[in-house]
């Protein structure tokens, strides 16, 4: 039995790593027998790297997940990662910038043969970051939103919804960039400051001479196709326009006066024009009131025949010469400075344009009443609980989700667009004919489909459906989902919705919120401030498990995680901890000749005397409570998601109790005699049985030291891994032996901190007195050896009052006083010690002044004669000080 002497996860964590993945241990199979847990993966971008939230989320899942594993369950953690369209795309386009490539010069095809060829290379970043990190998935189900099963998913769920009436095409307005000719998202879009002005402008209201309305703009050249001006109805300033109409200036053109929130009165005039065809918020107004949408810019950022005498313009210059016009004819009424968030293209900096766009819709509502009722009801249910509000508010206020993106790279569209009818196709498969006109120009709809459709049927698209699978029917629903708040509406919502609509049944029955991970002072990670943890670099400082150990001690329902180097280094601490003590067992091991030892009935084992007429050792009984009560914390808190209580009962039991109390109690008995004796079989069956409580949470030490324990016994389990859990059973504590062990604890911690606040030498050997009129006092009796060895006290025992003295501790609980007499003379001692310096200093002091000339020249009389008078003073304390010590 062969142990290094110093902790060095690197050594050994990529083995096991490794040899988890080649056993196959976590394999799920449908047909086995217990309980089934099931949990899919948020799945990565397939882009991504591992973050440190990954690694939080991951180890909060991994934990979750071993622990089911080992009791039994029917276990499966799915794993897989996203094709994340415009996440990927943006990379390979970059990549291929630097090759001088263009996304169009290579067309669709050969552009998506591209990424997918990049897929290939770097595709698998995340899972062998995550192997390394012993996330205990099982690989064989790996899957890929864009993989063929998943992609047949995904167009039956289109097609299905299709047919249902559920998905249309409409009208969205799109950040359009005039010079990369494509719709981009608010993800490539780029916001930054600039100066600019505010432009206040004069519309006359029709039919009421001279009466105008001002409105306040930072896009004058928009107003050309203004279909309105907005008030808020409540707005009393302007009730007298109700009905009315006002002329807009430049296109005379009478557009109405409109009665709409979107007009704030706290705001400027309180009057906005509305644009429908150019801005946002005012398409929504338009719909609202039914506004004609007048597009008076191009896909070029060119003014359109719509403009007037503008049309051809660009858009820059057709801004000047609206402004020069305004002028001249007197509209302008104003012109303020304005700092302005203006969108860029972030590939090209080209300021984006807001434009209007056919798009297709999920019309969202009658998906989102079943979502809600599953939640009222309770069949999902969030923690914290808090979360459900959150997401009551974002269902009640739902709008029809937009899921068309123009990109190449993602799920494309499944419907056709007929040449000649301009019929449109939507079907599983590509049409051979149009079905309305037989004709045969058939053109696949170039749009994809946004990622979050794809990953919101993933509870369910990666266990087989469409097809009727054996895995879909054991592991959906499945049990947890456990993910961020960021993404709850974009994913946790949509899969409630398409899991409800398409599977009949909620997709996940728990979801569990985490926190976000921060640093020391609090502050959000970010690449700005340079406070970014790499989970790859601290796990190779500090060992996987000691990162897991300290985001699991953070991890409080509810709460942000703080990780500090503190933490991972006295997490790093305790690992240590256990392996020395590991160390300490095997070497003892080896001495007696015993080379490996675990129970054969793990569970079973019950702390025994050797030889049978010889009673079990208190300190056995003791550990094998504890590890009991430590068993019943440590499942209640993971069955709660309380990691963080967890972490802290493992750690103060394997620390405080298993390590501080219970070895260094067996360490005397081990100095007495040479290597094991029989009765410390018990002690390898509580190590063993307190390896795996840690297990989850610390999976690789736990496997290192478990494999050296068990490493030749026949009957166990291959893993540590799929050993069982160990329970509570109420039976099994001993309240006898916790009251003695902790009797004697408190004597030895009473005997200690007399000691240090004497500030005694720790090894000389102390004599004291122990007084109590309650039975504790036998029981202390019957450990006199072990204090005298751990407290370095040779005790008398005397069931009486303790007298009054100094160098005194009491417990409250027992009644029980120990007394220090050594102590006490120690410390008075000490105290004089003091005090003789502090004379020595004064009387040093006394005479140089007394042998000073230039002192006892200034000085006058009667002060030279009180120092006298000091110095004899000091001179009598000491002589009395040195007589006494
Ligand atoms: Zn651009
Ligand atoms: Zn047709």
């Amino acid at each position: 039995m062969q142990i290094e002497k110093v902790y060095e996860p690197q050594r050994f964590e990529p083995h096991w790593a490794q040899w988890w993945i080649d056993s196959g241990i976590f394999r799920a199979a449908a047909k086995a027998p217990g309980k089934v847990f099931s949990l899919v993966i948020p799945p990565p971008n397939v882009t991504g790297s591992l973050h440190i939230g990954h690694m939080l989320e991951h180890t909060e899942i991994d934990v979750t997940i071993r622990w089911h594993r080992m009791q039994g369950d029917n276990t499966l953690w799915l794993p897989g990662t996203d094709h994340a369209g415009i996440a990927t795309q943006m990379v390979v386009e970059r990549k291929l910038a630097e090759e001088g490539i263009q996304r169009r010069d290579l067309g669709r095809e050969g552009f998506e043969k591209r990424v997918w060829e990049w897929k290939a290379q770097y595709g698998d970043t995340i899972k062998r970051q995550m192997i390394r990190l012993g996330a205990s998935c099982d690989w064989s189900r790996e899957r890929f939103t864009l993989d063929p099963g998943l992609s047949r998913a995904v167009r039956e769920v289109f097609v299905q919804l299709y047919e249902k009436g559920l998905i249309y095409r409409g009208e969205y307005m799109v950040n359009w960039c005039p010079r990369c000719h494509t719709a981009i998202s608010d993800l490539e879009t780029a916001h930054s400051d600039i100066a600019s002005h505010m432009w206040h402008l004069r519309y006359p209201v029709v039919g009421m001479e001279g009466r105008f309305v001002v409105v306040a703009t930072t896009r004058p050249e928009t107003m050309l196709g203004d279909t309105a001006v907005a008030i808020n109805p409540k707005d009393e300033r302007y009730r007298d326009l109700h009905g009315r109409t006002v002329m807009l200036p430049l296109m005379n053109r009478e557009i109405p006066i409109i009665l709409d929130e979107l007009a704030d009165p706290e705001f400027g005039t309180g009057v906005v024009k509305v644009t429908p065809a150019h801005d946002p918020n005012d398409f929504e107004a338009g719909r609202r009131h039914n506004l004609a949408k007048i597009q008076v810019i191009d896909e070029n950022g060119k003014m359109t025949a719509a403009a007037g005498a503008y049309a051809g313009l660009d858009r820059a210059e057709a801004r000047q010469r609206v402004l020069a016009d305004l002028e001249a004819q007197g509209v302008l009424a104003k012109t303020e400075d304005y700092t302005l968030s203006l969108g860029r293209c972030d590939r090209c900096k080209t300021a984006v344009e807001p434009l209007i766009s056919t798009q297709w819709f999920v019309k969202t509502k009658p998906l989102a009443e079943r979502a809600i009722e599953a939640v009222e009801k309770g069949r999902i249910v969030f923690i914290p609980a808090n979360w459900s509000k959150t997401y009551f508010e974002w269902m009640y206020n739902i709008r029809d989700w937009c899921i068309s993106r123009q990109l190449w790279w993602g799920h494309r569209i499944p419907a056709w667009h007929c040449q000649e009818c301009r019929e449109i196709v939507v079907a599983r498969e590509a049409p051979k004919t149009c079905p309305r006109c037989g004709s045969e120009e058939l053109v696949q709809d170039t749009d994809v489909l946004d990622t979050w459709f794809s990953s919101g049927l993933w509870p369910f698209s990666t266990l087989g459906w469409p097809d009727q699978t054996e895995d879909l029917a054991t592991y959906y629903p499945t049990s947890l989902m456990i993910t961020g708040f960021d993404i709850l509406f974009f994913w946790v919502a949509r899969m409630a919705m398409l899991g409800l609509e398409f599977m009949g049944d909620v997709p996940f029955r728990h979801v569990y919120i985490h926190g976000l991970v921060r640093d020391a002072e609090r502050q959000k990670m970010s690449k700005t401030k340079g406070n970014v943890v790499d989970p790859l670099v601290v796990t190779d400082k500090y060992g996987t498990d000691a990162v897991r150990m300290a985001l699991l001690q953070g991890a409080a329902p509810g709460t942000d995680i703080v990780l500090t180097e503190e933490r991972m280094e006295s997490s790093r601490a305790f690992a240590n901890k256990i392996w020395n003590a590991a160390r300490f067992l095997f070497l003892n091991m080896e001495r007696s000749g015993v080379e490996t030892w675990v129970p054969d009935k793990l569970e079973e084992f019950r702390p025994q005397a050797d030889p049978v007429s010889l009673s079990v050792p208190v300190e056995d009984r003791w550990i094998f409570s504890r590890l009991n009560s430590c068993a019943e914390q440590v499942n209640r808190a993971i069955g709660q998601y309380r990691y963080h209580e967890a972490a802290q009962a493992l750690w103060q039991f394997f620390w405080h109790e298993f390590c501080d109390w219970y070895l260094e109690l067996k360490k005397l008995e081990f100095q007495e005699g040479s290597g094991l004796t029989p009765g410390w079989r018990n002690t390898l069956a509580a190590f063993e049985k307190a390896l795996r409580l840690l297990h989850p949470a610390m999976p690789f030490l736990t496997e290192e030291l478990w494999q050296r324990l068990a490493a030749g016994s026949g009957k166990r389990p291959a893993s540590i891994a799929i050993a069982p859990y160990p329970q509570y059973r109420k039976e099994a504590t001993d309240f006898a032996a916790e009251r003695e062990i902790e009797i004697l604890q408190q004597v030895i911690t009473m005997a200690r901190t007399l000691r240090t606040e004497s500030k005694l030498d720790p090894k000389l050997a102390l004599e004291g007195v122990l007084y109590s009129r309650n039975t504790a006092l036998e029981l202390v009796q019957r450990h006199a050896e072990a204090i005298r060895k751990l407290a370095g006290v040779t005790l008398e025992f005397k069931a009486e009052a303790a007298p009054k003295a100094k160098a005194i501790k009491s417990t409250a609980e027992f009644d029980l006083v120990l007394h220090l007499p050594k102590a006490q003379e120690e410390a008075q001692r000490k105290r004089m010690e003091k005090e003789r310096e502090q004379l020595a200093k004064n009387i040093a002091n006394s005479e140089r002044q007394l042998k000073d000339p230039t002192f006892l020249g200034r000085a006058p009389a009667h002060v030279v004669e009180s120092i006298r008078q000091k110095l004899a003073d000091y001179e009598a304390q000491l002589r009395k000080l040195d007589d006494a010590l």
